[in-house]
This record gives structure tokens, C-alpha cells and sequence, in this order.
């Protein structure tokens, strides 16, 4: 039967303590406990329902952890203050000095700076690969191999990791297949087809409001466990806690997410496929011409469609800087990094948040100047936007057919 994201999170029932409709929001840092062998008990993470302490969770906490889990298919999940608070305790959690990991190239620019240039400090190697090549990412892999990491839609060039395929290689060699879902949220369950670990940047489309930064990562109870691990767990211990009134905003735009990612997908589609028709150079998953197009269609959970993010290379730096600043002129939305707003957000990653990348390595990578990165937002009349944008681009110079 088909995985239903968004039914496993219409169907969670939780009240306030007064029976109110939304749970209430938990407003302490630490809790009392009734008899002192209750407290020692939970030290040990052996008092289920009893709370310690917030950096170790809270009620509020739980809720959303609980939504997200049942959103993504694993046992339960564990919120963050931020996604790159989610990425770095579970590789701190999973690998430590002289162990490797086998990344994907065309990943978020603080991951990669995270994988290349920290966690060497303690010895943890990455060998970064193209993902989309199983034979490369197989022929990467040492005796000191622990963990496989990928987005399911890479940021910012939309390419596309076969993560059943992935998921078959790290069974075979014992690793984890870590895989950052940020771009598609319910278009893709990464769990569902084999991923161990899967950790989403709330910060983007799933809070969706770009009034926050925040993290989870979804996974088993004993991984789960592990990083909230009084003793030696990674998100206990290096301290990025979400804090309770901020987990219960989140939990209430959660609620809203198919229908965003339905107008979120649906807008994008249509530019995509005008702009492609236009002669532009245009990337996006759900268009015949994207590299992964079948593959993302055998993944997905239909309705939820491609996502919301597409780029278009207009030729170089000079041009998209002129035209992105037109844009927003025009009120088609905002020169801004991140992604999953109500407004378009556009940004040319190569100068911004993938500026993390060497130029050379950019470059080998597909990642032009030229290159700008567009959120599509919820916008009503995307006709209209289509024109005004087509405009904007005529303007400057940009060719059409
Ligand atoms: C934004 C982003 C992150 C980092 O999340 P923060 O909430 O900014 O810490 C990680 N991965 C991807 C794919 C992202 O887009």
C-alpha cells in the first residue's frame, strides 16, 4: 500500500491539558519529580513519561518529534534548534576518530563545510562523491567506512539520490544512509525506501514561514536514544535544543504542509515547464529533460508533486544579480537565501550559500555563475507571476526562442 505522509499526521490526536485542541505548550526547563529514585530512574532513561530536564526533551518537543516521525515512517524523531543542530550530532553520534564517511558532492554548503573542514579536527575523513553514479559511491567505501550521506534532492543543483539503490550498498557494507529530506518534504519518504536516519532543516518548507531555524532527525528509538544519551549522546551533550514555544509554532504550520507543497509544486511545475518551452535553461525534477525525472517518479508519493525548487542558469553572475534584483523591484518576491516560504525566494547559489564550495570544484560540479536558485512560492495567479518574470528577463537581455 502506499506510504501516506500526510494522513500519518492528520491522524494524531493530541489535547492541552485543559482539553484544549492544541497541546499545551510546556513553559519549563526542568521538572519535579515525586519521589528521588523516580529522578535517578530517568537518569537512566529508564522512566518512560517522566520529563528531567529541557535540553533532554520536553512535552512540547515530543509532540512535534512525534508528528515529524510519523510524517517520515520511523519509530521517532528528535527536534533540533536548527538543521545543521540535527546534521552534526548525528555524525558526531555515528563516527568518531579514524572512521570515514561517503558523501555526496552537491550538498548543503554548511554540511560540506562541516564534513570538510571540522570534522577532520577529529579525524573523521569524507570522500565526496557523485551520488548519482552507485558504482562510484560503492568503489568510495573503506574498512573504515561508517556512514553514507545524501540529500534526496540536492541543494542547489536538484539531482536526485537513488535511495533504495543507496540503501542496498549501505546493508551490503554495514554503514548508514543518512539522507537530509529538506528539499522534499512528503514528495519523497526517504525511510520508506531504506534510509536509516533522516533529518529534515524545519527552517524551510516544513515550518514554512521563515520565522525560525530548526532541525529533527527522524529515525529508530535506539538512535533516538542514543543522541539524547545523558552520558554520551551527541544532541544531549553538544546542546542544540529547540525551545518549547518555538516547537509548538512549528507543530501548528506543520499541520498546513501538503496543501503548501501541492501550490508549492504546482507553481513550480508550471514556471518550469514555460521557462524550458522559453529556451531558458531551466533544471527541475519534474520536467522529461531532468537527468533523474523517472527515478524521482518512482520514488515519490504522488501528489505531493516535484517540489517547489527549480534553477535556471541565465548565462552569468552580472545577469542573474541584475535580474534578481528586478525581480524583487517588482514585488515577484525576495533576493534571499533558504527556501519554502510564501514568497518566491531566489538566491544565485554559487555566490552565496554554496560559497563554501571552492570555485574549482563548482565548477566541476555543474555549478555555474550564472545559476539562480528560485523557491516558488504559493502564489494564486502563477500565470500572472510567469509574465511578470518573462518581462524582467526580456528586459535585461535574456534570450528566448
Ligand atoms: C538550510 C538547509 C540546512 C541547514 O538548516 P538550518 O536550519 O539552516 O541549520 C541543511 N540542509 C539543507 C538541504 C538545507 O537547505
Amino acid at each position: 500500500m502506499a506510504f501516506k505522509p500526510a494522513n500519518n499526521i492528520q491522524d494524531l490526536q493530541y489535547f492541552g491539558e485543559f482539553g484544549g485542541v492544541n497541546p499545551s505548550i510546556s513553559d519549563s526547563s526542568t521538572y519535579t519529580f515525586l519521589s528521588a529514585k523516580t529522578m535517578f530512574d530517568t537518569f537512566e532513561g529508564n522512566a518512560d513519561g517522566c520529563y528531567l530536564y529541557s535540553r533532554h526533551s520536553s512535552p512540547s518537543n515530543l509532540y512535534l518529534g512525534e508528528a515529524l516521525a510519523a510524517m517520515e515512517g520511523t519509530e521517532t524523531a528528535n527536534v533540533t534548534a536548527s538543521g545543521m543542530g540535527a546534521i552534526t550530532p548525528v555524525i558526531m553520534q555515528l563516527c568518531g576518530a579514524g572512521d570515514h564517511i561517503v558523501s555526496s558532492r552537491t550538498i548543503y554548503g554548511g554540511t560540506y563545510a562541516f564534513l570538510k573542514n571540522f570534522t577532520p579536527r577529529f579525524n573523521i575523513e569524507t570522500c565526496f562523491v557523485d551520488i548519482t553514479k552507485l558504482d562510484v559511491v560503492e568503489a568510495a567505501i573503506t574498512k573504515n567506512t561508517k556512514v553514507l550521506y545524501c540529500e534526496s534532492v540536492s541543494n542547489p543543483l536538484l539531482e536526485v539520490a537513488d535511495i533504495e539503490g543507496l540503501s542496498k550498498i549501505a546493508k551490503k557494507h554495514n554503514l548508514k544512509l543518512v539522507v537530509d529530506n529538506t528539499f522534499s518534504p512528503l514528495s519523497i519518504s526517504p525511510a520508506k525506501l531504506g534510509a536509516d536516519v533522516v533529518i529534515h532543516s524545519l527552517t524551510k518548507f516544513i515550518n514554512g514561514s521563515s520565522d525560525t531555524v530548526g532541525g529533527v532527525v527522524c529515525g529508530t528509538q535506539e538512535f533516538i536514544n542514543d543522541l539524547r544519551n545523558v552520558n554520551d549522546g551527541a544532541c544531549m551533550l553538544l546542546g542544540s535544543t529547540m525551545d518549547s514555544l518555538r516547537s509548538a509554532s512549528v507543530l501548528k504550520n506543520l499541520r498546513t504542509l501538503h496543501i503548501r507543497m501541492q501550490q508549492h509544486s504546482k507553481n513550480a511545475s508550471y514556471l518550469a515547464k514555460k521557462f524550458e518551452k522559453d529556451g531558458l535553461k531551466t533544471v527541475y525534477p519534474g520536467l522529461a529533460s531532468h537527468p533523474s525525472h523517472e527515478l524521482f517518479k518512482s520514488m515519490m508519493n504522488k501528489q505531493y508533486g516535484f517540489g517547489g525548487m527549480l534553477t535556471i542558469d541565465v548565462g552569468s553572475l552580472d545577469k542573474a544579480n541584475e535580474l534578481m534584483e528586478m525581480m524583487q523591484e517588482k514585488n515577484l518576491g525576495y533576493l534571499a537565501v533558504s527556501l519554502g516560504f510564501y514568497k518566491t525566494l531566489f538566491s544565485a547559489p554559487g555566490s552565496s550559500t554554496s560559497s563554501e564550495i571552492p570555485e574549482d570544484e563548482q565548477q566541476e560540479m555543474g555549478l555555474s555563475d550564472g545559476l539562480i536558485r528560485f523557491s516558488i512560492g504559493l502564489d494564486a495567479d502563477i500565470e500572472r507571476t510567469y509574465n511578470m518574470m518573462k518581462s524582467c528577463m526580456l528586459k535585461i537581455g535574456i534570450e528566448f526562442n
